[in-house]
């Protein structure tokens, strides 16, 4: 499958996302291979579902975030194909394309639940199981027929993601929400931006206003102050506070493990409930 999309839309020179020119040759089959649900946000926040299939990452774009209710279907608008290197990408869009905040939510595996991919997308119906930390168990896309309101010129674009009846189902427990950080740093959106640049969008955010754009506002804030609480810490006596050239390590500082122990025990808590809300469905 072919890249030109996501090269036509993307500056290489001033994003740090992966180029994708290192061919990646992907099992074929009902073998285990890749998989990854990037939050991102950009002009509105979103979550990036990605399944490793033929040295690509088949890419939807799933507004609200995978559910674990079978009665929610999640609307996923297939979005182009994305590199292999892509799935591990977390961190800052500065600019342009995606401008925003990339977080890598979910990691590890799908397994299709049929013999041939290709005719499952094209037929419109594509089950499969994940083996990831947040999401697992089976899982169906399906293509929609019509689209959805407002979907003019997008027809064929707009999927549903829905769980499947089993063990890793629940009508009750909200992922998103109850596990709301990176599997990567273990951080949030604050978190990741802190390790860049949070004084980047001061005059130019990639939300203005709403909903979105009060996310902005409240994540930069944060970033700012655990970079001022880091250099501060640090005692390096530096004015780096505004996230000028600061080295990242030092300008990271406790202030930022700290938070990532927290973000830790929050994670350990949100496992120890999961399974708790098993045990007491298994009862
Ligand atoms: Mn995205």
């Amino acid at each position: 499958m072919a890249l030109e999309k996501y090269k036509q839309k993307r500056d290489f020179g001033s994003t740090p996302e992966p180029k994708g020119d290192k061919p990646r040759k992907s099992p074929a089959g009902r073998t285990p291979r890749f998989f990854c649900v990037q939050k991102h946000l950009a002009s509105h926040l979103h979550y990036d579902f990605r399944l490793e299939h033929e040295g690509v990452l088949l890419s939807w774009a799933v507004p609200k975030g995978p559910s674990l209710d079978p009665a929610t279907k999640r609307l996923a608008m297939h979005v182009e194909d994305h590199p292999f290197d892509y799935g591990e990408f977390e961190g800052v869009i500065p600019s342009g394309y995606g401008a925003g905040i990339v977080m890598l939510w979910d990691r590890g595996t799908w397994t299709p639940e049929v013999d041939d991919v290709d005719a499952a997308l094209a037929k419109g119906d594509l089950k499969f199981t994940l083996d990831g930390y947040k999401l697992k168990g089976s899982w169906v896309l399906v293509r929609t027929k019509g689209g959805y309101a407002g979907s003019r010129g997008q027809e064929g674009r707009s999927w549903l993601l829905i769980k499947h009846r089993d063990d890793w189902s629940s009508g009750e427990l909200d992922i998103a929400e109850f596990a709301p950080l990176s599997v990567k740093s273990e951080g949030d959106f604050a978190d990741i931006l802190s390790q860049d640049n949070p004084a980047i969008w001061r005059s130019n955010r990639p939300a203005q206003g709403g909903e979105t754009g009060a996310m902005f506002d409240k994540i930069i804030a944060q970033a700012l102050e655990m970079r001022a609480a880091g250099a501060r810490e640090s005692g390096s006596g530096t004015r780096d506070s505004l996230g000028a050239e600061a080295p990242r390590a030092k300008a990271a500082g406790s202030g930022t493990r700290r938070r990532s122990s927290k973000a830790k025990a929050v994670k350990t808590k949100a496992a120890a409930k999961t399974k708790a809300a098993k045990s007491t469905k298994r009862r």
